[in-house]
C-alpha cells in the first residue's frame, strides 16, 4: 500500500478533468524537511515556528531562528517556504510564561502576543527576513482578528526591513505577507483582509474551535467538534469563493485539509491549495487523482444548501464513493 502511493509521489496533482491542485506540507520543526521532500510536497503551506520557542528555557535569538529558517528554505530549493510567526500563547505555552490565563484561546496568544511583546516579535520578524533571500519564504500571520492588527503588523514589518536596509543587510524585498483566516471575525470581514494582505490561509482546527464556542483542547466537548457542521462548512465555502473571485490565494492548512473525506468537497468549494501533515499527503494527491469537478459540483451545491447534518453526512458519502 504505502509502496503503491511512492508511485505517485512525483505525479503531478490534477483531478480528471485536469484541475491543478497543489499539495503543501506543514511542518514544526526543520528536521520535518525530509518527510515533506518524501511525500513530493511542492512548497511548505505552514511552518509552526512556535515549536522553535516550546520545552526549553529560553528564547530562540535572532541567529538561532535565522540558522532554521534558512535551513528550511536552502533544503525546499526555491519553493515556497511559508513560515507562521510564532502561535504562541493558549495550547502551546512558554516554559517562562508568568500567567497561565483563564481561558487561553480567548487570551493574549499568536498575532496579540507579537504585538504585545514586540520586541520578541521584531527578533522573529529580522530572523525571518534575513533567511529570505534563501528560497522563497512568505510570511504567515496567525490569528488575525481586526484591521487594526493588520495595520500594526504591516508596520512592524516595515520596520524590520528598514532596520536590514540601514544595516546594508538584504532579504527578499518582495517577500508575500499573509494572513490566517481561523476567527470567525476575519472570515466575515475578508475584504480588508484581502487588499492589505498577499495570501489568505484558512486555519480550520480554530475556526472550528471559534465558530462552535468548541474547546478544541477540551475533552469533554469533543463530540460536539463538529467539521461538518453547517455553519462551519458555509464559513470555508465563503472564505475560499470570495479569495477566488478577488483573486488571492488561498489555502487550508487545518486537519480538514489532509483529511480525506473532505478533499473532494473541497475541491467543490473551489480549493486548490491544501496544507497538511506531510504523511497525508499522497493519500490526499489520490484521491484528487481520481476526482473530478463536473461530478462534485452538484454535490458541493446541495451539501452547502443543507442545514440538516444527516443529509450533509448522506450527501457526502455519495460524494466520496
Ligand atoms: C488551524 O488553526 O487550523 C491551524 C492550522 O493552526 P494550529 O492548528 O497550529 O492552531
Ligand atoms: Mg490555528
Amino acid at each position: 500500500e504505502k509502496q503503491k502511493l511512492k508511485r505517485i509521489k512525483t505525479t503531478v496533482a490534477a483531478t480528471l478533468d485536469g484541475t491543478m491542485v497543489e499539495l503543501y506540507a506543514n511542518i514544526e520543526l526543520p528536521s520535518d524537511v525530509e518527510q515533506v521532500k518524501e511525500n513530493g510536497a511542492t512548497g511548505i503551506g505552514l511552518f509552526r515556528s512556535e515549536f522553535l520557542f516550546l520545552n526549553r528555557s529560553t528564547l530562540p535569538d535572532e541567529d538561532e531562528q535565522f540558522e532554521a529558517y534558512r535551513t528550511v528554505a536552502r533544503k525546499m530549493r526555491g519553493l515556497p517556504v511559508t513560515i507562521r510567526t510564532f502561535d504562541l500563547g493558549a495550547d502551546k505555552n512558554l516554559d517562562s510564561a508568568k500567567r497561565v490565563a483563564a481561558n487561553p484561546a480567548l487570551g493574549l496568544r499568536a498575532i496579540r502576543l507579537s504585538l504585545a511583546e514586540p520586541q520578541m516579535f521584531n527578533t522573529q520578524l529580522r530572523a525571518i527576513l534575513r533567511a529570505s533571500r534563501y528560497g522563497q519564504i512568505r510570511i504567515l500571520v496567525p490569528m488575525l482578528s481586526s484591521v487594526a492588527e493588520i495595520t500594526q503588523t504591516l508596520h512592524l514589518i516595515e520596520n524590520a526591513k528598514q532596520s536590514l536596509r540601514q544595516e546594508k543587510i538584504s532579504f527578499d524585498e518582495s517577500i508575500q505577507i499573509g494572513g490566517m483566516v481561523e476567527i470567525p471575525a476575519a472570515a466575515l470581514s475578508l475584504d480588508v483582509f484581502m487588499r492589505k494582505l498577499d495570501f489568505l490561509s484558512i486555519g480550520t482546527n480554530d475556526l472550528i474551535q471559534y465558530t462552535l464556542a468548541i474547546d478544541r483542547a477540551d475533552d469533554s466537548v469533543a463530540h460536539l467538534y463538529d467539521s461538518l457542521h453547517p455553519a462551519v462548512l458555509r464559513l470555508v465555502a465563503h472564505i475560499i469563493r470570495s479569495a477566488n473571485r478577488t483573486g488571492i490565494p488561498v489555502a487550508v492548512c487545518g486537519e480538514i485539509a489532509g483529511d480525506i473525506i473532505f478533499t473532494r468537497l473541497l475541491l467543490g468549494f473551489g480549493l486548490r491549495l491544501f496544507s497538511m501533515h506531510p504523511a497525508q499527503l499522497l493519500t490526499v494527491k489520490r484521491e484528487v487523482l481520481r476526482s473530478s469537478l463536473p461530478d462534485i459540483m452538484p454535490f458541493t451545491r446541495k451539501i452547502l444548501k443543507s442545514d440538516d447534518p444527516d443529509k450533509i453526512h448522506a450527501l457526502l458519502t455519495k460524494l466520496n464513493s
